[in-house]
């Protein structure tokens, strides 16, 4: 069973390591430096990406986690995905660049900052998962202004994308681990 470690600092990693476990994977819930020799992918999970950052130079995890990156899947998504992109704006923040989007923090404002919707996946993320909509659950998310030659959007809202590959690695702007349906988890997996 494919080992999934799940960076485990701050934000909502105990719903990503139930999905994992639904789509039928092993999770390790991942806070020391140790960890990473035993895991076959990364999730970074939402919460807030400028605690999270906090808390990886605290524990010295910025250059373990970025040197992970650089040669197995990493699974970003919301402050996850802030974190691996190559450029944050609103405001400016670092970031691990292991994904050539740039991202704008909190984008959709304050009134509707947050909220459940459908949305379409492009054919190929069906192809590759199954078919049928997916709910998508935005908390505070950010936009992806920019992607880079190499990244693949996979699913849209309202003509942003809000899932996409680069590679080996995938982001998804929305909550997948917040609702029961596992195929982006799954998806993840194939990649390991
Ligand atoms: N607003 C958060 C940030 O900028 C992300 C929110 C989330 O992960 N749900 O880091």
């Amino acid at each position: 069973m494919k080992k999934v470690g799940v960076l485990s600092l701050q934000g909502d990693f105990a719903a990503h390591g139930a999905a994992v476990e639904r789509a039928g994977g092993e999770p390790v819930f991942v806070r020391e430096r140790d960890q990473f020799a035993e895991i076959d992918g990364l999730i970074i999970p939402g919460g807030e990406s400028t605690t999270m950052l906090k808390l990886l130079r605290y524990e010295d995890l910025m250059e373990p986690l970025a040197e992970f990156g650089r040669r197995k899947p990493v699974f970003g998504t919301c402050a996850g995905a802030i974190l691996m992109a190559t450029h944050v704006s609103s405001p400016e923040q670092e970031s691990l660049g292991l994904v050539d989007i740039a991202v704008e923090r909190n984008a959709y404002g304050r009134q509707v900052d947050s909220r459940v919707t459908e949305i379409e996946p492009d054919p190929e993320f069906e192809k590759r998962t199954a078919p049928g909509k997916l709910e998508a659950v935005f908390i505070r998310a950010p936009i992806i202004r920019g992607i880079g030659k190499e990244t693949r959007v996979l699913a849209r809202y309202n003509g942003d994308p809000v899932l996409v590959e680069a590679g080996r690695h995938l982001v998804a702007t929305f909550h997948p681990e917040l609702t029961g349906d596992s195929r982006v988890h799954a998806l993840f997996l194939e990649k390991l």
